[in-house]
């Protein structure tokens, strides 16, 4: 592929990538400018409250008292306040800029060839394409929420992707403060009455994909982790009902894992899934929903369990990188912890259906998806770690 030949192949991976001294802690992008819009913002409050505000007389009695004439404050207060909008207007693009990103996050300014601009650091690559939402962090392929834009000579992310797409992956520990580490939830996609996909050779997505459930869940137990899952056997449990398990449980986090389906029997590859930002389309629907779902409250946490599980489970199949993608599917929405859905290759693709026939290849997708769930949790853990336990007197 084209994009992956700038970067060369092979680099996907789910450890040690994390920004290290120079960025950690650090805003996107931090400077004076931003100090001179808060005063800005400060002045403007405090002129344009009502004339019978305390701070208000005050300020006016000091200026007439100070300088014998009376301060047209409305005047005064006008020009604050349009300050106040254009600096904010300055520190919202400089946020997206591509450049400013770039030098405040340790990278070198960006190199150009065609439509592809790629960043370059000790610790990490990201291509991104023009006016494309596609993008390659580290040889993972990652569908952002919106296209990156130009302006001139200059490229700008949209602002759920500053903030939601590549501040998390630049600083994890961050993004992951607060969240636990304990609970992970499995969902075996379908069940039931419900079979899924059905493969020409007669695999039904359901079967398949609580096999591999199970092959991820005692991979995890053996890792120490606590796992439940949404279904143990063959049942039918509705969308809802699965939500409402990750929330009676306490889960962390929710993985749901799903084979994949397509009339062009050509297609084949992982997609992994995470919930799409308010106002912005899906990456396979044009339909704009601009409500905040209760996937919405964890949007960094979100991409970065599915960066990992997604750079992961390519890496230990080495089945085509179709990408970190975004949607509104129910588990997606209505799950109140960091979740992903996975989808580990396409049962209507010939060569894949042959490699899940065989229990090794079901193994490797269980590692890959164990690992990236594995790499998150630590992730999480350095994020927030635990308190010294108190000395007890002798
Ligand atoms: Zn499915």
């Amino acid at each position: 592929m084209k994009i992956a030949g700038l970067l060369g192949a092979g680099k996907a991976s789910f450890v040690g990538y994390e920004n290290t001294r120079k960025a950690a802690g650090a805003p996107l992008l931090q400077g004076g400018f931003d100090v001179i819009i808060r005063i800005a913002a400060f002045i403007a409050a405090l002129l344009a409250v009502n004339g019978k505000s305390l701070l208000y007389s005050e300020f006016v009695n000091l200026s007439q008292r100070q300088n014998g004439f009376r301060i047209n404050s409305r005047l005064l207060a006008v020009i604050a306040m349009a300050l106040a909008c254009v600096g904010a207007g300055r520190t919202d693009s400089a946020e997206r800029d591509l450049r400013r990103v770039a030098s405040f996050n340790g990278f070198g300014p960006p190199s150009v060839s065609g439509n592809y601009i790629s960043l370059h650091s000790s610790f990490a690559e990201m291509v991104f394409e023009e006016k494309s939402r596609k993008m390659l962090y580290n040889g993972s392929t990652i569908w952002m929420n919106d296209s990156l834009a130009r302006s001139g000579s200059r490229w700008f992310l949209s602002r759920q992707d500053a903030e939601e797409t590549v501040a998390p992956l630049l600083r994890p520990r961050e993004a992951l403060k607060g969240y636990g580490s304990m609970v992970v939830m499995l969902d075996p996609g379908h069940g039931g009455r419900d079979n899924g996909a059905r493969s020409r050779r007669n695999i039904l997505e359901k079967k398949a994909t609580l096999d591999i459930t199970r092959r991820v869940a005692s991979r995890l137990r053996a890792s120490g982790v606590t796992v439940r899952l949404t279904r143990s056997g063959d049942t039918y449990i509705s969308l809802a009902e699965r939500c409402r398990q990750a929330a009676r449980q306490k889960a962390d986090l929710f993985v749901s894992i799903h084979l994949n389906s397509a009339a062009d029997r050509s297609v084949s590859g992982i997609e992994t899934f995470i919930m799409a930002a308010p106002g912005c389309t899906g990456t396979q629907t044009r339909r704009i929903d601009d409500n905040v779902y209760n996937g919405n409250m964890n949007g960094p946490a979100n991409m970065l369990l599915g960066f990992y599980l997604h750079s992961g489970l390519v890496a230990c199949t080495r089945a085509e990188d179709r990408g970190l993608k975004r949607s509104r599917f129910q588990v997606l929405r209505d799950v109140t912890c960091p979740a992903v859905l996975v989808e580990c290759g396409f049962l209507s693709n010939n060569k894949e259906e042959t490699r899940m026939l065989d229990p090794r290849y079901r193994d490797a997708v269980a590692e890959g998806i164990s690992r990236g769930i594995l790499s998150y949790l630590s992730r999480v853990r350095s994020a927030n770690p635990q308190p010294a336990p108190e000395k007890r007197p002798n």
